[in-house]
């Protein structure tokens, strides 16, 4: 088959879905790469390196996506403004897609894949279990992400993050604190421990606070809600009520803060409001919020997408694809997981998927001209969001 990795054209998007240290996995079963012309180049990766692996180089965008049996992205497709042409209308008919795809938030593009007979598979459907663990590039993602959000912080905080004793005074260390200890919140914890702050922390699933300590952090101790996580290992929906009480504790620890770091997300929903304005007023001036659900509406009341919103002298960033600042590294790890999900759902050379196998069965989302995702057929048909 030919593999199709287009430059990647959203806006502010530097990473590219595969690197050249994977084209030689990618290759067997006698498949043939095509890369776009500079695909790697804003994350470092040369076509020089791609070419040595075994890649060829393609010039012409519309050349390359029309060759295509397999296209590998990253960024969900979209009209190509050079080209004035939707990136999906430049792919054969029967073609696979394998892409973060924002499935929920996109209805118009579900509809215009299974119109133009494309099997569309979303890593962000990826299961949670441990067979797919490889796959999953939104832990992937989040890990980076939960580092960089300290590095910014420590980078705006008008104060440095470690205990100083030298002999000009001591300097206390900088309190930094995490809201929503997944994936991205464990690794924010771990970076603002190692820069030297004092780190405090709270998550509503009850395995958290261990986890937590385990990095040397302090849980913040709240009445945990019963049954706050559902079967897949993702937190639920938490009543308005607790939400209410979650916010007063947070409320107790905000004066003494310097650094907020929010990453609470709930699969499918806006994300919960944990800080509200009144709420910010109780931060020192000169304390930072880094708000990294801010693409799902903001842990903060004044989180704006891709902006930074100053009130009574506390900066609030609202993070949006904090992953492409580390295109490196980032495109490396989503390059395992694209290829490792490519090698699952391909394993010879046939064409033939296994709809039987759950990770294939869940990371589907439209096949022969039909959206079968049973997730986003139910949020489609509650009406939940979506860009029509
Ligand atoms: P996420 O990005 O969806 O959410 C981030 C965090 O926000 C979660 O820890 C969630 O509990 C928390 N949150 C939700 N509501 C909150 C609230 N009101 N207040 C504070 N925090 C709130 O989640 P994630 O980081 O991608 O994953 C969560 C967990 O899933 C991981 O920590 C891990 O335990 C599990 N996981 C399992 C696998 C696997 O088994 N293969 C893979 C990845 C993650």
């Amino acid at each position: 088959m030919k593999i199709a990795i287009p430059k990647e054209i959203r806006e502010g998007e530097t990473r590219v879905a595969v690197v050249p240290g994977m084209i030689n996995l990618l290759k067997q079963n006698d498949h043939e790469i095509l890369l776009e012309q500079g695909a790697g180049e804003a994350a470092t990766f040369q076509d020089e390196a791609y070419r040595n692996a075994g890649a060829t180089i393609i010039t012409d965008p519309v050349e390359l996506l029309g060759a295509a049996e397999v296209v590998l992205k990253v960024q969900p497709p979209q009209i190509n403004p050079e080209l004035n042409k939707h990136e999906i209308d430049l792919i054969p008919e029967g073609t696979t897609l394998i892409s973060f795809l924002a499935p929920l938030d996109n209805r118009a593009l579900l509809l215009k894949l299974a119109e133009r007979r494309i099997t569309s598979f979303a890593l962000e459907f990826i299961p949670r279990i441990t067979r797919a663990q490889s796959m999953d590039a939104l832990s992937s993602m989040a890990t980076i992400a939960g580092y960089k959000a300290v590095l910014i912080a420590a980078d705006h905080l008008k104060k440095i993050f470690p205990l100083l004793m030298t002999a000009a005074g001591t300097i206390p260390p900088a309190n930094v604190f995490v809201l929503g200890a997944g994936v991205a919140g464990l690794q924010a914890i771990a970076t603002a421990k190692r820069l030297g702050a004092r780190v405090e922390a709270f998550d509503p699933r009850p395995a958290v606070k261990e986890q937590v300590e385990s990095l040397g952090a302090q849980f913040v101790e709240m009445e945990l809600p019963e049954d706050a996580e559902t079967a897949s290992g993702y937190a639920k929906l938490l009543p308005e009520e607790f939400i209410k009480k979650e916010q007063a504790a947070i409320a107790n620890c905000l004066p003494r803060i310097d650094v907020a770091i929010t990453t609470a997300q709930v699969f499918g929903q806006r994300a919960p409001l944990l800080i509200t304005e009144e709420m910010v007023a109780l931060m020192r001036p000169g304390s930072v919020i880094i708000d990294l659900a801010a693409e799902q509406g903001g842990n903060c009341a004044l989180t704006q997408a891709n902006q930074i919103v100053e009130k009574n002298g506390v900066q609030v960033f609202g993070m949006v694809n904090l992953p492409a600042a580390l295109p490196t590294h980032a495109s490396q790890m989503y390059s395992k997981n694209i290829t490792n999900l490519f090698r699952h759902l391909f394993p010879t050379a046939e064409r033939q998927f296994d709809f039987n196998d759950e990770i294939t069965k869940s990371a589907c989302l439209t096949h022969q001209g039909e959206i079968v995702n049973q997730i986003v057929k139910e949020a489609f048909a509650r009406g939940d969001k979506s860009n029509e």
